[in-house]
C-alpha cells in the first residue's frame, strides 16, 4: 500500500525526531532513575514509581489509556505498585490535562490554584478539578521521592508551573520549548508573551540535564532551551523593527471597507516591495510611489510631482509640477504578483488632494487591483484555483 501523497515540507533532520513508537503507538522510556517519561509522538507525559504507588505527571488524552499500558509495563519490569496514587497537572488544558478522569477516584490531584479556579469553571468532568493546591511553590513528596512546583508567573497560561525533579535532574515545562521544533501557531498559543519569552531563562537557571517539554517525540536539554532564545530573540528583534518602520495605513486606506483585507495586505511581506525595491523619494528618476521606512507616527513622505500631460494628475487640484513623472512605468513588485500596483501610488501621495479625494482614488485603485487580481476563467474552470 502506498502512503497518500503528502503536503511539501522541509526534511525533518533527524535530531529533532525520537524514539520509534511501540505497536500500540507509544514510548515509554527512563529520564533518570525511577523518572520515566512517555509520548506518542506529539504529547509527552511522566511519572515517578515510589515503593507507595505511581505519582503522574499530566495526563494527554491523546496519550489516553497508553499512560496505564506504560505504567504497567514500568511497574511490571521493577517490581513496583502501577497504582497511581497522585496526579500533578501542568496546567489546565485539555490536550495536557484531558485523561485526568481515566484515573481512579481516589487519586490526590494537585495544582496550581488557579488550575482549580479554571478548572472549576470549565466544568468538564474528563479533568477534575485538583484538590491539593498552592499558590506560588509546593513540595510534593512521596515516599521519599520529591517534585518542587513552583510557580513563576503567567506565561504559556495564566497557572503554567516549573516542575522541578531536583533528585532526577530534570525539570519539566509544558508548552514553551518544543525540543527541536519551533512553537506552534503563535507561541504555542500562549496568553502572555512577555511571560512566555522570560520562561526559557527561568527554566535554565534551575539545575538539570533532562528538560521534559510536553511536546514532540524526545526530551529536550539545555542546548534546546538556547536555540529556542535565540529563534524567539530572533523574531522579537524582527517584529520590533517592523513595528518601528512599517506603516500599515497605506494598506488599511487601500483596502477601505474592508479593514481585515487592509491587515491581511499590511501583515504579508509578499504584498509590499522589499526595502532595496523601493524607489528613493528624491531620486527625480524614480518618484516616491512608496513611502520609505518610517515610523508609523512620522509625516507622510514628501509627494511626488504631478505630471500636466498625465490624465490623472490633470483631474487633481493644485498647481501643476513641470517634470514628469512615469506613472505608467510599472513599479518596483513589476516582477511579482503585484505589479502595476506601485505605480498607483505616485497619486495616492498626489499633491493637494484632501483626503476624501485621496481615499476615493484609492478605493477606485484597489478596485483596479482586485479586478486584476481576480481568477479569470480559463476553459470553464478559474485560473489561479486548484
Ligand atoms: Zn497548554
Amino acid at each position: 500500500m502506498t502512503s497518500p501523497a503528502l503536503p511539501d515540507y522541509a526534511p525533518i533532520p533527524r535530531s529533532s525526531l525520537g524514539p520509534a513508537l511501540n505497536d500500540q503507538g507509544y514510548y515509554v522510556g527512563r529520564v533518570e532513575r525511577n523518572l520515566y517519561w512517555i509520548t506518542d509522538g506529539v504529547y509527552q507525559s511522566a511519572f515517578l514509581t515510589t515503593r507507595d504507588g505511581v505519582v503522574l505527571f499530566d495526563a494527554p488524552p491523546t496519550i489516553g489509556h497508553n499512560l496505564q499500558r506504560a505504567i504497567d509495563e514500568i511497574a511490571a519490569a521493577n517490581g513496583v505498585s502501577n497504582q497511581v496514587t497522585h496526579l500533578v497537572y501542568s496546567h489546565h488544558h485539555d490536550d495536557h490535562a484531558g485523561a485526568a478522569s481515566l484515573f481512579d477516584r481516589n487519586v490526590v490531584r494537585v495544582g496550581h490554584e488557579e488550575t482549580r479556579r479554571l478548572l472549576l469553571r470549565d466544568n468538564d468532568p474528563a479533568r477534575p478539578a485538583p484538590e491539593v493546591t498552592f499558590a506560588d511553590r509546593y513540595t510534593l513528596e512521596v515516599a521519599g521521592e520529591r517534585a518542587e512546583l513552583v510557580w513563576h508567573g503567567p506565561n504559556h497560561s495564566p497557572d503554567n508551573i516549573f516542575i522541578h525533579f531536583p533528585g532526577h535532574d530534570t525539570l519539566m515545562l509544558i508548552d514553551v520549548v518544543n525540543a527541536g521544533w519551533v512553537p506552534i501557531y503563535n507561541l504555542n498559543l500562549s496568553e502572555d508573551v512577555p511571560g512566555y519569552i522570560q520562561a526559557p531563562a527561568t527554566a535554565l537557571s534551575y539545575p538539570w540535564t533532562h528538560f521534559i517539554c510536553g511536546h514532540l517525540g524526545r526530551l529536550a536539554t539545555r542546548d534546546d532551551v538556547s536555540v529556542h532564545q535565540q529563534y524567539i530573540a530572533d523574531i522579537e528583534a524582527s517584529a520590533r523593527e517592523a513595528l518601528a518602520t512599517v506603516d500599515p495605513t497605506p494598506f488599511y486606506m487601500r483596502y477601505g471597507e474592508n479593514p481585515w483585507a487592509g491587515v491581511k495586505a499590511g501583515l504579508r511581506p509578499t504584498s509590499t516591495p522589499s526595502p532595496s525595491a523601493r524607489p528613493r523619494p528624491s531620486s527625480p528618476s524614480t518618484p516616491a510611489c512608496w513611502p520609505p521606512p518610517t515610523s508609523r507616527f512620522s509625516p507622510p513622505p514628501p509627494p511626488p510631482p504631478r505630471s500636466p500631460s498625465c490624465s490623472r494628475c490633470a483631474s487633481t487640484a493644485g498647481p501643476a509640477d513641470q517634470s514628469t513623472p512615469d506613472h505608467n512605468a510599472p513599479g518596483p513588485a513589476s516582477a511579482g504578483p503585484g505589479a502595476g500596483r506601485m505605480s498607483g501610488r505616485q497619486h495616492w501621495a498626489a499633491p493637494g488632494v484632501g483626503a476624501p479625494a485621496l481615499k476615493e482614488k484609492i478605493t477606485a485603485t484597489a478596485r483596479r487591483a482586485s479586478r486584476r487580481d481576480r481568477p479569470r476563467r480559463v476553459n470553464g474552470s478559474e485560473e489561479g484555483t486548484p
